[in-house]
Formats: C-alpha cells, sequence, structure tokens
C-alpha cells in the first residue's frame, strides 16, 4: 500500500506502491489513480487488483466484501443507499469507540490519581490518620484499574458508568 496518503485539494497524493517512488508522484482522483513517475494508472477495481494481486473481477469482489456488500448486487438506487448506510454505520461506530476510549482514558487516570494518594496515605506507616480508609480505597481503587484494563467490555462499562459521574 501506498505508505501515506496525503490532501492535495480535490485528490490525495501518495508514494507510488508501484516503482521506487521518492517524492510523492501518485495520485488518486475521484475515478482512479494515476502516477506521474512510471504512469500506472487505472480505477479503484485495478488499483486494489494490482495491490493484492487478484484479477478485476476478484478485486471488486473485495472491496465489496470490505464494505458489506453483495458483490454480485447491481449498484441500484437502493444498493447505493445501503453502501452509504454501512459507511455511516461504520464511521458511526469508529467515533463511539474512540469517544469510549477518550472517556475510559480519563476515569483511568482519575483512578490512578486517587490510588497513588491513598499509596501514600498507607506508607506513611501505621497511625497516619487515615490510614485504615485508606488501606480500603487503595485496594478498591487497584480493583477498579484492573477492571478497566483486562475485564471484559460490559463490566468495564459499568466502571465507567459509575465514576464518570463522580470524577466530572
Ligand atoms: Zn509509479
Amino acid at each position: 500500500m501506498p505508505t501515506e496518503l496525503r490532501r492535495a485539494g480535490r485528490r490525495f497524493v501518495a508514494k507510488c506502491p508501484f516503482h521506487a517512488d521518492k517524492n510523492p508522484s501518485f495520485v488518486i482522483f475521484k475515478d482512479g489513480f494515476y502516477c506521474f513517475g512510471c504512469g500506472a494508472r487505472g480505477d479503484g477495481i485495478d488499483l486494489v487488483g494490482r495491490l493484492l494481486g487478484l484479477r478485476p473481477v476478484d478485486a471488486a469482489r473485495e472491496i465489496c466484501r470490505a464494505f458489506g456488500l453483495a458483490a454480485d448486487e447491481p449498484a441500484t438506487p437502493a444498493a447505493r443507499r445501503r453502501a452509504r448506510q454501512a459507511l455511516k454505520k461504520m464511521q458511526r461506530e469508529r467515533e463511539l469507540e474512540a469517544a469510549l476510549q477518550r472517556l475510559k482514558n480519563r476515569v483511568y487516570c482519575k483512578l490512578c490519581l486517587i490510588y497513588q494518594a491513598s499509596s501514600r496515605v498507607v506508607a506513611a506507616g501505621p497511625d497516619a490518620p487515615g490510614r485504615e480508609a485508606a488501606a480500603m480505597l487503595e485496594v478498591y481503587v487497584e480493583h477498579l484499574l484492573d477492571v478497566l484494563q483486562f475485564s471484559a467490555a460490559e463490566q468495564q462499562l459499568a466502571v465507567l458508568k459509575e465514576w464518570c459521574k463522580c470524577l466530572s
């Protein structure tokens, strides 16, 4: 694959995957691609076919599969609508995942601070004021951190629901 796609106006440019390209001379535009270095050209099916070493018909199937479409379905308006919906759903899921990850990071960081604070009290010695409560808190928060790192998504979500209110 081209190492890195860079937007250039309405096109994308990259280093060409088909020749030893020092400067990005490979351009992807709306209907296909063209390399100003080696002259490789074609449409999206040609590109996927050449990159994956597939016949055009298999490349087309691969593209359909990636977008959750039935390969032999004609591109009717309904099929196009389904493709758009599938793409939207994919984007929405990605956004949700990213939002969840950000929330998780925030809760995790704050729990770490609580853990460190309680550890300091515990480490201050047996007579430190509030040591007993701090020791309990330390164990509890350690458990929560474990859940956020290692447990199933459902359990992680339960911790997040409980804690993002307290910590926001
Ligand atoms: Zn090229």
